[in-house]
């Protein structure tokens, strides 16, 4: 969808209005009938869009009283522009002038209109947003890119994920990093199997070995001159492009979304493609370690114990606790760095997800407390809301192997927390866990989230990389 400035919204096309109070309708320079009729749906309490067609084409009207610049209000605005976006669609309109709309509404817009339509065949128009362009008037040219690039690279790690693992394996996952790389200006190396035999990454190549396809793990770097950070921020993205559980198989019905496995890996990669187009004064690099989880060949068997990348070792007792395995040798990886702080984001436990539903991602970790309320904060204003939960040492016990340096599940209780404490084990640096196995992916549209992955956690990078100083 393209967003376009208009110096004046283009004549014909239904213009979407909102207002602050219901008494600058008169500004709307409507006939006293439709002012009337607009009157009296807000007397009567009436939510959501007015629409009333006009000499100058459809007009949709809302009063909005929430403060766009606040959390809460800039998320009514948020889905104030979702609603829109269905209503446009429904009454098939390609296009829609929005006259000084505030920045949320227009993201929220935007984010609702968009729809993976790649894989259909016949019924490919049907599915198809009617709505294909907007028109901002009122707005800096600048503010507009910003926004279009933050959309963008939001939708980018949405397709990514809406892929199947037919469409999108993990070389295709690598290949897809690669050309964001190349188009949107930072840099991108692939480790082939070879490599990531010579590297030791005992977890990521465990993973693998019920796979017919090979691993990949992909090095991303945006290093710009003017960098306010001497060392990088390191962003670490699961890359499961498909997770059956290993031998210890899932149930066929929590495997229906499985290729959603990669959100992590997707939200770095929309992370990096949106912070090098924004130009932000970060260096950064991202870490994807990707392969499929498959029951397969020489499949890794509860009971095998996998040698780490750092010589750790690493007693495999559910094979559908692949994550961590893999998220070990990246963390590990990592350290070469020397990073300022290492923020992994991974589908990586249902314990998250019951415990707090889609509704926030499941947060943990190691950080200084400026840094965790910069992401917190980063979190609100964006509405991708992060829940702390604790990271006491005491919770180490319940990882003690009897064979091994590790087991890779600690047990029914808090599984969130103990998957988070097998991966600081890798770290040896300012460390936040960000759990988002909840809010990852939509079974059906809900806001602006459309139906599929949600591309959850690129907002909340870019929001708190731009407020990085150093
Ligand atoms: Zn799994």
């Amino acid at each position: 969808m393209k967003m376009h400035l208009a110096s004046h919204p283009p004549k014909g096309m239904p213009r979407a209005i909102v207002l602050s109070h219901p008494d600058s309708a008169a500004q709307l320079g409507w006939p006293d009938a439709s002012l009337q009729a607009l009157r009296a749906f807000w007397d009567r309490g009436g939510k959501g869009w007015f629409a009333a067609p006009s000499a100058q084409g459809d007009a949709y009207v809302q009063w909005i009283e929430a403060d766009a610049t606040t959390p809460a209000g800039a998320e009514k605005h948020r889905q104030a522009g979702a609603a829109l976006a269905k209503l446009l669609n429904a009454s098939k309109f390609a296009e829609v002038a929005l006259a000084h709309p505030s920045h949320p509404l227009v993201e929220g817009l935007c984010l609702a209109n968009y729809r993976y339509t790649d894989l259909f065949g016949k019924q490919k128009a049907a599915n198809t947003p009617a709505l294909e362009a907007i028109h901002v008037h009122g707005w800096e040219a600048q503010a507009l890119k910003n926004l279009e690039i933050r959309v963008e690279s939001v939708l980018l790690a949405r397709t990514l994920i809406n892929q199947p693992v037919n469409v999108l394996n993990a070389l295709g996952l690598a290949q897809a990093a690669a050309d964001a790389a190349k188009k949107h200006g930072f840099t991108a190396e692939v480790f082939n199997k070879k490599k990531i035999e010579s590297l030791k990454m005992g977890g990521l190549l465990g993973v693998n070995w019920g796979s017919l396809d090979e691993p990949t793990f992909t090095v991303l770097e945006y290093k710009p001159a003017n960098a306010v950070n001497a060392q990088p921020y390191v962003l670490v993205g699961k890359g499961v492009v498909y997770d059956t559980g290993g031998l210890s198989l899932k149930p066929t019905g929590s495997m229906d979304t499985m290729k959603s496995d990669m959100s992590g890996a997707a939200a770095v990669i929309g992370a990096l493609s949106g912070a090098a187009q924004l130009q932000l004064p970060v260096h950064v690099i991202g870490l994807i370690p990707a392969t499929d989880n498959r029951p397969g060949g020489n499949a890794v068997t509860p009971g095998d114990v996998l040698t780490m990348s750092d010589g750790t070792t690493g007693e495999v007792l559910n094979t559908d606790a692949e994550g961590r395995l893999i998220l070990a040798d990246a963390l590990h990886y990592a350290k070469r760095y020397t990073p300022q702080l290492v923020i992994d984001l991974a589908t990586l436990t249902g314990a998250a997800a019951r415990a707090i539903g889609s509704y926030a991602t499941v947060a943990m970790g190691n950080a200084s407390e400026p840094v965790w309320s910069d992401l917190l904060a980063a979190g609100d204003r964006v509405h991708e809301r992060l829940v702390r939960f604790p990271f006491w040492d005491d919770y180490n016990e319940l990882l003690k192997s009897t064979v091994a340096d590790l087991k890779n599940i600690g047990g029914a209780d808090a599984g969130a927390i103990t998957a988070g404490k097998f991966l600081e084990h890798f770290t040896d640096y300012p460390y936040i866990h960000l759990d988002i196995a909840g809010p990852a992916f939509a079974d059906k549209p809900q806001g602006y989230w459309s139906v599929g992955g949600t591309g959850i956690g690129v907002r909340l990078l870019l929001e708190f990389l731009s407020t990085r100083t150093a």
